[in-house]
């Protein structure tokens, strides 16, 4: 399976890392050794003083799909899940002014953080307005709701499937809102869709 994430889908979060809107979705990929074990604490890399949380709605894709019109974008996911795409800020940073590819910022081991828990679609009035918020020691640090997102997720959908064949089980990360800040040993991380806890996680 493959984990596709979209940088830069909310106006705040571009402005609070100075960065310029996009004309189309910037989508960049994981790799599946990014995934962070369940139950397993997620350990700062050696490599980064500056490794910051971006907590994003997850979709989780249901059937095989290629170029996808968003009229029917809504029959390839049936679940919303919620999920931490870390980012080592400083090696990005390095990365982006360089012009080099930002794998090594984003893929390393446990930089994919996939909620075990997944709410059904159904559960929604539309999955344009889902309210989710990012925990760091009790203290909200990131909230947002699906409905500041420049695409929508059906949009998402369409937008890259016109790049990569969609495959069951594929996950794609929708961006994260503004907040991002760098974590800490000993914090305490627990994701949010409305009241219910999608995930917690342990920094070591
Ligand atoms: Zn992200």
């Amino acid at each position: 399976m493959k984990l596709i994430c979209i940088g830069r889908n909310y106006a705040k979060h571009i402005e609070e890392l100075d960065n310029e809107r996009p004309e189309h979705p910037v989508v960049f990929l994981k790799p599946d050794s990014s995934i962070l074990l369940s139950k397993h604490p997620f350990v700062i890399p050696p490599f980064s003083n500056d490794v910051h949380h971006e907590v994003e709605v997850l979709i989780k894709i249901k059937k095989i799909g290629k170029y996808i019109d968003e009229k029917f974008a809504a029959t390839y996911y049936d679940e919303i899940g919620l999920g931490i795409d870390f980012t080592a800020r400083d090696l990005q940073a390095q990365l982006k002014e360089k012009g080099l590819p930002w794998e090594k910022a984003k893929g390393f081991d446990g930089a994919a953080v996939i909620g075990t828990k997944w709410l059904p679609v159904s559960d929604f009035e539309t999955v344009d307005d889902i309210s989710f918020r990012l925990e760091s020691n009790g203290e909200v640090v990131q909230q947002g709701s699906t409905k500041e997102m420049l695409w929508k997720i059906d949009a998402l959908i369409s937008y890259v499937s016109q790049y990569f064949t969609l495959k069951i089980g594929d996950v794609i990360f929708t961006g994260t809102p503004a907040g991002v800040a760098r974590v800490q040993e000993n914090d305490k991380l627990k994701g949010f869709i409305g009241d219910t806890e999608m995930f917690s996680i342990n920094v070591k």
